[in-house]
C-alpha cells in the first residue's frame, strides 16, 4: 500500500485539485491500495484561527470570515462535483458549516476561547477539504471511500498540540483502512478517547500521513507539496536553494526540528520504526524525482 499527502497549495483551489485528482489516477495504475490524506484548502485554518478569534472579541467581524470559508468551499464543490451528487454534497457540507456556526455563536456568546474550542474550530478546515474532495474523486468515476480522521487517530487532551496513543490509533487505523483501494482522509485532525476533537500541531498532517503508513506498514509515503523537494535552504527566502534528492531520516528529522517546515518534524519517528521511505514530492511538477528520505542503506 501507499500513502499520498497532500498539503495546503496542492488543494488550495478546484484547478490545483485536479491536477491531485491526476496524480491519484496516475499511482492507481500500480493496483496497490492507496491512502490520500489532504490538508485544509490553503489558508483556510488561518482563516479558522480568525474566525474564533474575532468571536471571542465579539467582534461581529467574524461573520465575514465565516461567509468567506464558506464561499470557498462552495466554489470547489460548484466545479468539481457532478451535477447528479451537488445537492446531496452540498447539504452534507451544509451541516458542517451548521455545526462549525454553532461552535463560533458559542465563543461569542462566552467571549471566551479554550484550547478545545479553538481545536474544535480549526478542524473544520480538513473535515471540509477531506469530505469534498473525496466526493471530487468520486465524480471522476473513481471509488473512493471517506474516513473522518478523528475516529481512527486517538490523543490525550493535550489540546493544540495532542499526544498520539499508538498503539490504539494504529489497530483503527488498520481495522479501516487495511487493503482498501483507495480512501480520504483530512490530516491534522483527532479526538480523544471521549471523542472530544483535537489537532496534532501546525503542520501536522505530514505527521498523519507518516502515523497512516506506519499503522498499515505501507512500501512508501509521499509528502506532495509546493516545492519540488528538501531544499538546502526554503527557496521561497534563497533563490539558490538546491535540491537534495536524497536524505537520511536523522538529517530531515534535524532540518525539520530547525524549522524546515516542509516536512513537520513529527513525521519521521514512525516511518523510522517501520524502515518507511519517505519522498517528498512537487504535484506543480509531478515528474520530479523529488527528495528521498531513508536510513540511507541501497
Ligand atoms: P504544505 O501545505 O504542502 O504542507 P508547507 O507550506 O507546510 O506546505 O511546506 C512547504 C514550504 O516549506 C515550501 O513552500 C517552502 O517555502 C518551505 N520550506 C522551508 N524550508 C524548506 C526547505 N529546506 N526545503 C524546502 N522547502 C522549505
Ligand atoms: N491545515 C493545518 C495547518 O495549516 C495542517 C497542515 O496543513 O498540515 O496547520
Ligand atoms: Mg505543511
Amino acid at each position: 500500500m501507499k500513502v499520498l499527502k497532500f498539503g495546503g497549495t496542492s488543494v488550495a483551489h478546484a484547478s490545483n485539485i485536479n491536477k491531485v485528482i491526476e496524480i491519484i489516477i496516475d499511482t492507481l495504475k500500480d493496483n496497490e491500495g492507496v491512502v490520500i490524506v489532504v490538508s485544509a484548502l490553503s489558508g483556510i485554518t488561518d482563516d479558522l484561527i480568525t474566525l474564533a478569534n474575532l468571536a471571542s472579541k465579539k467582534d461581529i467581524k467574524y461573520e465575514i470570515i465565516f461567509k468567506a470559508i464558506c464561499g470557498r468551499h462552495n466554489q470547489v464543490i460548484k466545479e468539481l462535483i457532478d451535477l447528479k451528487n451537488k445537492k446531496k454534497v452540498s447539504q452534507e457540507i451544509n451541516k458542517k458549516y451548521n455545526e462549525l456556526e454553532e461552535i463560533v455563536k458559542n465563543i461569542f456568546s462566552v467571549q471566551e476561547l479554550s484550547l478545545s474550542a479553538l481545536d474544535a474550530v480549526m478542524s473544520y478546515g480538513e473535515q471540509l477539504s477531506s469530505f469534498i474532495i473525496n466526493e471530487a474523486i468520486k465524480s471522476r468515476g473513481i471509488s473512493s471511500q471517506f474516513m473522518d480522521t478523528r475516529t481512527i487517530i486517538k490523543t490525550d487532551d493535550n489540546f493544540g498540540e495532542a499526544n498520539v496513543d499508538i498503539e490504539n490509533s494504529y489497530k483503527l487505523i488498520s481495522k479501516n483502512l487495511k487493503n482498501k483501494a483507495l480512501s480520504v482522509v483530512g490530516g491534522f485532525i483527532a479526538s480523544t478517547k471521549d471523542g472530544i476533537t483535537t489537532t496534532l500541531g501546525r503542520g501536522g498532517s505530514d505527521y498523519t500521513a507518516s502515523l497512516i503508513g506506519a499503522a498499515l506498514d505501507v512500501n512508501v509515503v509521499e509528502i506532495w507539496t509546493d516545492v519540488d523537494g528538501i531544499m538546502t535552504e526554503d527557496p521561497k527566502k534563497m533563490k539558490n536553494a538546491l535540491l537534495i534528492s536524497e536524505i537520511t531520516y536523522e538529517k530531515a528529522e534535524e532540518m525539520a526540528y530547525n524549522g524546515a517546515k516542509v516536512i513537520h518534524p513529527k513525521t519521521i519517528r514512525p516511518a523510522v520504526l517501520k524502515n518507511i521511505p519517505i519522498y517528498v514530492k512537487n504535484t506543480f511538477n509531478p515528474s520530479g524525482s523529488g527528495t528521498k528520505i531513508s536510513n540511507g542503506k541501497k
